[in-house]
C-alpha cells in the first residue's frame, strides 16, 4: 500500500541514515565491543525501524527508548555486549530470545545465526515486532507468543539463550532447554532491586555461572498477557 514511504524509511535519511548508524557502531567499539561479527550485525540492522516515527531521530543514541506497554527497546551497547559474550570463541548456533519487544535484538541475532526463535508475552507487541521485521525479510527468524519462563519446548534445545527481562532467578525450563556446551545470558534481580547480567554455561559436569555487569532491564513477568 504505502510501499514507497516504507522503503525510504528502511534506508533512512539524516539522523536515521547509514552514516549515523556507522557512528553508533564506532561508539560501541570505543566502549569495548570488539567482535567484528557483532559490530557488523549492529551496523546491518536499521534500529530506527523499531521505534516510533516520533523517536526515530534518537534511534542511534546509546539509550533504551519506550516502545509502548511500559516496555523499552534495549540499549544498543547492552544488545552488543550480551551477544558478544554468547559468541566468545564460538558461533551462536540455534538461538532463543526471551522478550521480543519491538524485535530489534531478534533482528541483530538473525544476522549471526542460522535459526533464531524469539518469544514475547504481550500479543500486541509481538504483532508490532512482526510488522517492524517484515521489510527486513529475515527468513531464519521465528516469533512465538507465550511465556518465556517456559522457554520454547518445541524448538529446544538451544545453543544460545538470551533473556531481555530481569528475573529473580534463572527459569528452570530455560536451563533444561540449553544444549550441552550451550550458553545463556540474562539479567538477574538481586537484593535491593539491583540487577546483574549472568552468563551460564552448560558443561558436562553441570551449569557454571559467571556474574557480569550491573544492568537495568524491565521485569520478566509471569504468564501471558
Ligand atoms: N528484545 C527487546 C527488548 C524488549 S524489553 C529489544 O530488542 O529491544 C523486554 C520484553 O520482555 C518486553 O517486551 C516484555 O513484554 C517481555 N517479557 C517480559 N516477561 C516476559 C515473559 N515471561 N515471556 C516473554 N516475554 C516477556
Amino acid at each position: 500500500m504505502n510501499e514507497p514511504r516504507r522503503a525510504r524509511n528502511l534506508a533512512g535519511v539524516g539522523m536515521t541514515s547509514q552514516r549515523t548508524r556507522a557512528r553508533m557502531v564506532e561508539r560501541l567499539r570505543e566502549e569495548g565491543i570488539a567482535d567484528p561479527r557483532v559490530l557488523a550485525a549492529m551496523e546491518a540492522v536499521p534500529r530506527h525501524v523499531f521505534v516510533e516515527e516520533a523517536l526515530a531521530h534518537r534511534a542511534y543514541e546509546d539509550n533504551a527508548l519506550p516502545i509502548g506497554f511500559g516496555q523499552t527497546i534495549s540499549q544498543p551497547y547492552i544488545v552488543a555486549r550480551m551477544i558478544e559474550e554468547l559468541m566468545r570463541g564460538r558461533e551462536l548456533g540455534r538461538v532463543l530470545e526471551v522478550g521480543t519487544g519491538c524485535g530489534y535484538q531478534a533482528a541483530v541475532l538473525a544476522q549471526l545465526s542460522a535459526q533464531v526463535y524469539s518469544i514475547e508475552r504481550i500479543r500486541e507487541l509481538l504483532e508490532r515486532a512482526r510488522s517492524n521485521l517484515r521489510e527486513l525479510r529475515l527468513s531464519n527468524l521465528r516469533l512465538a507468543y507465550g511465556d518465556g519462563n517456559e522457554g520454547l519446548e518445541k524448538a529446544a534445545p538451544f545453543d544460545s539463550i538470551v533473556v531481555a527481562a530481569a528475573a529473580p532467578a534463572v527459569p528452570q525450563a530455560l536451563l533444561r532447554q540449553l544444549a550441552l556446551g550451550g550458553r545463556m545470558i540474562l539479567p538477574i534481580r538481586q537484593a535491593g532491586d539491583s540487577q546483574r547480567l549472568a552468563l551460564i554455561e552448560r558443561e558436562r559436569r553441570g551449569f557454571v555461572e559467571t556474574p557480569l555487569d550491573p544492568v537495568r532491564f524491565v521485569p520478566l513477568e509471569a504468564g501471558k498477557r
